[in-house]
């Protein structure tokens, strides 16, 4: 089997891992991360920076800073799982996010792990049932329900609905 193969059933694999928490909301993050054998730890980090994700004594590890907002701090946590599925192999000495996702890496995979990040917390049918739920909502007042419910921001929100 090609690399390329091997590669995809590996993310699929991720995916069906990840489907199994998407039962509950707003998503376990945490549980994802350690279902998939990585620890999450709650760090002082420099100002500016949101994340990071390396390799120590054979354990991925992700940081996240501990002075940010939990929803963000569940975003970056969604964001390094996305670098530890999409990107492991690029993950080095490590891969370290500023607070507008940006490392090492280009851009393009940047977007990956974003793209990532908002599957795992903000499943689409879940999203869909949301919306019919809340559909005496309109505009803010459903970005801000619906961000309740997904422990999200309500700019991770709008980006997920194509509002901005
Ligand atoms: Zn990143």
């Amino acid at each position: 089997m090609s690399n390329i193969n091997m590669s995809k059933e590996h993310i699929e694999n991720a995916r069906m891992l990840i489907r199994q928490f998407h039962n509950i909301l707003p998503v376990k993050v945490g549980s994802i991360a350690s279902k998939l054998g990585v620890k999450v730890k709650i760090s002082t980090l420099p100002t500016g920076i949101s994340g990071e994700i390396k390799k120590e004594d054979n354990t991925y590890i992700i940081k996240v800073n501990r002075h940010d907002v939990k929803e963000r701090q569940r975003f970056t946590i969604a964001h390094e799982i996305g670098h530890f599925i999409l990107h492991k192999e690029m993950i080095g000495d490590g891969i370290v996010d500023d607070a507008l996702y940006r490392s090492k890496l280009s851009d393009r995979l940047e977007a990956e792990a974003n793209k990532f990040a908002a599957e795992i917390l903000m499943p689409w049918d879940l999203i869909k049932s949301k919306i019919e739920e809340f559909r005496d909502l309109k505009n803010e007042e459903l970005y801000e329900a619906l961000s309740k419910e997904f422990e999200v921001s309500t700019t991770a929100i709008k980006i997920r609905l194509g509002k901005l």
